[in-house]
């Protein structure tokens, strides 16, 4: 039976820890000689207590093993550096060599660490020690985004006092009534985040991880892009002309390639009452063909770009630049609001769902970070859609379904802070709403501009 009355919507996150053992992020080393003097010394100091001296000064149990120092426990090691501050003529700590190597030139190993984190644990990663990394960088590590206290921000969401939207509608948005032709069709689909999982990259698609990403999707109450035809609920089939005559009732909702010519008209008729969401690769020209497709009564178009982010134009732009032109021309020509915009290509942390809605976008797409996820391995690099470097592993479906609902959760979560920390209390609020962002060029052109740099 349904419940009655009012539900907060929250994903549910379980452990699930990593199926395959992951690298150690650092490698801790000791000079033994040295080791062995110092123990020599807090062995008479700490009256022979062996737990305490082989276990300092490493709080997090690295040295806690039977050989203490001499082989410490790398997993364990957080990277606070506190024993090479203690003992820096003694101890040795710097990235390992096998997480060096994890990803590609655009997935740094610090992203794969927080996906995997992420995915096994649900909760939102706490780096401790301040952030170390830098302030800028390209892409979305351009875009700051406004949290100043002229907005209001509040720990109310976070914690639950107050109810932050995360919901947002898919399809076309009436902007009159027709008392000619009144339809009780709903011409929208809610989803409760403004993420869907897109179509996974070519060869990382086995049975076990399609069913655990179907699963996932309807666990959270999302969809799921398929080219498979599959007619579940979560999923969000893409069609070509051959495959509409497969279907026997009018799907709820469908992607077709926008590219393909007269295949929107064709479906308009055939499916009066469906969503339709044209798939369009970013490009120089997208902003006019999402305009004429709006024009011919799209409901929805799901932009992509690279697996790196890059639109596919003579000169590449990142899908935030793509995105925003795109918006922009689309509010210039007031039917913004008339259709809805999937984002999908590069977006593959948490912090690129807000802003990529805040360049545009409705919602997002994610792709290589499902396989990322589910603990694929890198063969090389993954930009490229028809050849990505993810090659998946044996997984199984009710692990892989975890790890995605975890993700969801803990993307949601974040998804929470941002809008919290921006006072914002509906996530279409944000939409397009670039003054909520900083861009990091803008600003050093505003600081710098006319100052001439010392070679
Ligand atoms: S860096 Fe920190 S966590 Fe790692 S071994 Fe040293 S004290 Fe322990």
């Amino acid at each position: 039976m349904q419940e009655t009355g009012y539900r907060r919507f929250k994903i549910e996150s379980k452990p699930a820890p990593h199926a395959y053992p992951i690298p150690n992020k650092f490698d801790v080393s000791a000079r033994k000689v040295r080791l062995a003097g110092m123990l020599l010394h807090e062995a008479f100091e700490y009256k022979f207590k062996k737990e305490v001296v082989l276990s300092r000064p490493c709080i997090y149990g690295v040295f806690g093993g039977r050989f203490g120092g001499f082989k410490p426990i790398k997993q364990k090691c957080v990277g606070c550096m506190r024993c090479v501050q203690e003992y820096p003529h003694i101890m040795r700590v710097k990235p390992s060599d096998e997480y060096k190597r994890l990803g590609d030139s655009f997935w740094t190993p610090e992203m794969v660490y927080t996906i995997w984190n992420e995915a096994a644990t649900g909760k939102i990663p706490v780096k401790g020690m301040g952030y170390k990394g830098a302030f800028g960088g390209e892409g979305f590590d351009g875009i700051w985004t406004d949290m100043s206290e002229i907005v209001r921000p509040t720990r109310d969401g976070v914690y639950g006092r107050e109810y932050i939207s995360t919901s947002v509608d898919i399809g076309r948005k009436p902007v009159h009534v027709n008392f000619e032709k009144l339809d009780h069709t709903p011409t929208t689909l809610e989803v409760p985040v403004p993420i869907i999982l897109d179509e996974l990259p070519a060869g990382t698609e086995s049975d076990d991880v399609s069913i655990a990403v179907d699963r996932a999707a309807e666990q959270v109450g999302t969809l799921r892009v398929t080219g498979k035809g599959d007619h579940s609920q979560a999923n969000l089939p893409i069609v070509d002309e051959k495959q509409i005559g497969e279907y026997k009732q009018t799907p709820r909702i469908l992607e077709f390639d926008a590219q393909e010519q007269g295949l929107l008209d064709k479906l308009l008729s055939d499916f009066g009452s469906t969503i339709l969401i044209g798939r369009l690769p970013l490009k120089e020209d997208t902003s006019s063909m999402v305009s004429e497709l709006v024009h011919r009564g799209v409901h929805g178009v799901h932009l992509y770009a690279d697996y790196h982010g890059w639109d596919y134009s003579k000169e590449p732009r990142h899908i935030s630049a793509a995105l925003k032109d795109t918006h922009q021309q689309l509010v210039r020509e007031g039917v913004r609001d008339q259709i809805t915009i999937i984002a999908s290509g590069g977006i593959t942390l948490a912090e690129h769902v807000p802003k990529a809605i805040i360049c545009g976008a409705d919602l997002v797409g994610i792709d290589t970070t499902v396989p990322v996820a589910l603990q694929s391995e890198f063969h090389g690099e993954t930009q490229n859609r028809e050849n990505c470097g993810l090659k998946p592993r044996k997984i199984d479906p009710a692990w892989g379904t975890q790890r995605l609902v975890n993700l969801m959760s803990v993307w949601h979560d974040q998804l929470i802070e941002i809008l919290s920390a921006m006072g914002m209390r509906d996530v279409r609020r944000l939409r397009g709403d670039i003054g909520r962002s900083m861009m990091d060029s803008e600003l050093r052109e505003q600081s710098f501009k006319g100052i001439a740099w010392a070679a």
